[in-house]
Order: C-alpha cells, then sequence, then structure tokens
C-alpha cells in the first residue's frame, strides 16, 4: 500500500516555466522536476488556492488514485506539492491538446494516424476500466499529444474529485451534454457504458478533425434526436466501418446493448490493420 508521503513532492524540486494554459482549477505551467539530479520536464498544474480544505483533501486522494494508474496512454502522475496552493506534477505532453492539434494538422495526418489516435485511447480506458474505475469525461478535449504518435488521456481525477455536476455547473455553466449517454443526462447515471458512449463521441471527434459533435443542436434538444434514433453523422474523413460500428454498436440507446471497451480496442485495432493493407498491399 503506498503511504501518503509517497506522492509527495518537495516544492523545491519544482521549478516553475512558462504558462501552457488555464483551467478551471487553475493555471497549468511548463516546469522542471529536479530528482536525483536529474531533470524532468512536466507539467504543473497550480490548483486555485481557494479550495476549501474539504476539496483539497479530495484532490489529494484522487491524485493517490491517479498515482496508481500507470499506462502509456494516460497521462502520468508524478506527484504533489501539498501545501496550498497545490501543486499537481504531471508529466508533461509538449504537443499540447488533441482538438487543437487535430484541427491545426487536418488533411495532413493520415487516417491509419487518426485510427492509431483511437486505438491508443481505447487502451487507456480499457485499462480504466479494467481497473474498475469509470472516467466519467471521456472527450477529445481531454486528451492530450506526447508526440506525433502518441496520445494520451489527461488527467481527470479532479473532474472526479470535485463532484463531477458540481464541476461542470459551476465552474462551465453547462453539463457536456453533447458528449454523455442519454441515461447520463436523464439519471445522471454514469457507469462504463456510459464511457462507452463517450469513448464513441471522442472517435467522432478525431474524424472530425476536432470539430465538436452535434453542431447547430442546442443541448436541451439533443436528448430527444437521440431518442428517435438520429446519432451524429458521419464526418467525410471517417471510415464508413468506423462509424457504422458507433452507430450500430457504441451508441446503442440502451446500455447493455453496448461493447465492452476491450472490444472496442479489437475492432479499432483491426481497422487499422486493414488500413496499412490497403496503403501496402
Ligand atoms: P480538467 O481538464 O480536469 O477539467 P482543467 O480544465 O482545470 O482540468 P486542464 O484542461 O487539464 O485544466 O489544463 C488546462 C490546459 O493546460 C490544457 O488545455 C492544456 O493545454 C494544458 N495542459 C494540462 N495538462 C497538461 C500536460 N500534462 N501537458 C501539457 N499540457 C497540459
Amino acid at each position: 500500500v503506498n503511504g501518503e508521503d509517497d506522492i509527495r513532492i518537495r516544492r523545491e524540486a519544482v521549478t516553475l516555466k512558462e504558462l501552457i494554459g488555464g483551467g478551471q482549477f487553475g493555471n497549468v505551467y511548463k516546469g522542471i522536476f529536479t530528482q536525483s539530479d536529474v531533470n524532468v520536464a512536466v507539467a504543473v498544474k497550480v490548483c486555485k488556492a481557494e479550495n476549501e480544505p474539504a476539496d483539497m483533501q479530495l484532490i489529494l486522494q484522487e491524485a493517490h488514485v491517479m498515482k496508481n494508474f500507470k499506462h502509456e496512454h494516460i497521462v502520468a502522475m508524478i506527484g504533489v506539492c501539498a501545501e496550498n496552493p497545490i501543486w499537481l506534477v504531471l508529466e508533461l505532453a509538449p504537443l499540447g491538446e488533441l482538438r487543437q492539434y487535430l484541427s491545426g494538422n487536418k488533411g495532413v495526418l493520415s487516417a491509419s494516424t487518426q485510427v492509431l489516435f483511437a486505438c491508443q485511447l481505447s487502451t487507456a480506458v480499457e485499462y480504466l476500466h479494467s481497473n474498475n474505475y469509470v472516467h466519467r469525461d471521456i472527450a477529445a478535449r481531454n486528451a492530450l499529444v506526447s508526440s506525433p504518435q502518441c496520445v494520451k488521456l489527461s488527467d481527470f481525477g479532479l473532474s472526479r474529485a470535485l463532484d463531477y455536476d458540481a464541476v461542470y455547473t459551476a465552474s462551465r455553466g453547462k453539463l457536456p451534454i453533447k458528449w454523455l449517454a442519454p441515461e447520463s443526462i436523464l439519471y445522471r447515471a454514469f457507469s462504463m457504458s456510459s464511457d462507452v458512449w463517450m469513448f464513441g463521441i471522442l472517435v467522432w471527434e478525431i474524424f472530425a478533425w476536432g470539430v465538436k459533435p452535434w453542431s447547430g443542436v442546442s443541448n436541451v434538444d439533443v436528448v430527444g434526436r437521440i431518442e428517435t434514433g438520429e446519432r451524429p453523422v458521419r464526418t467525410p474523413d471517417c471510415p464508413e466501418s468506423v462509424h457504422d460500428f458507433l452507430v450500430h454498436h457504441v451508441w446503442a440507446f440502451e446500455a447493455h446493448k453496448r461493447p465492452v471497451m476491450s472490444e472496442i480496442v479489437r475492432v479499432l485495432q483491426e481497422v487499422a490493420d486493414q488500413l496499412k493493407r490497403w496503403v501496402r498491399p
């Protein structure tokens, strides 16, 4: 069992560099983490100081959970400077947000790369599910790019630690309705099956070059559209086999009819293999 000290980092070991981005929990900086004379480039999330002590406890707990998740397609939690302001020290994803990367490389990346990204992220979610962890916020905005051939699910504990609804309704103003499974919209029900639905939306976003789903549809209308059988439409660069799989399986209205993540990993790997054969017969 990992003790509390396992995750703690001395603040002196971390040097903040330039600002990379701002989130609802505070700013994110590039940084250098020095451990036994070795310097590692990291991302440091500086949590806003006004966090309640109870929230801070939850943040630390969730940081612990995340520290135990070790997967090549999940941004690693390196450690935490625990006193206020809390610094979360994360593995750096040098190429930044997936959505921006996709829109910036529209038409430049090959279909194989898009399938590769989908595959990699599917293994990350499969890994979480095999550890009995439901993510609840799978979306392209929560994926980062480490290298041109490697994407990662970014840290996700915070939204979980600080009650999901509260996080979205308080600081973003709205739930991510367009990503949610119908049972999540209707009953706030979250499960591995609702993660599967959300993962389908993420795959759709990858092939849409970072465009968001249900464009032109207002949030209040989304669940009605889903109930009448409508689904996000295929974008030109999404392989038909992938879109058909999403529509007929992943986005099944009834949660129990959706495939499990391991099945999705298998299907995406098959698509990747097919693409390879087409490129080099
Ligand atoms: P959450 O995504 O949990 O709601 P948040 O909105 O507070 O948290 P993030 O979206 O995680 O903050 O981070 C803000 C920005 O900082 C991101 O959009 C991204 O550009 C950048 N960023 C975050 N983590 C990393 C990382 N590990 N490597 C590189 N850039 C990162």
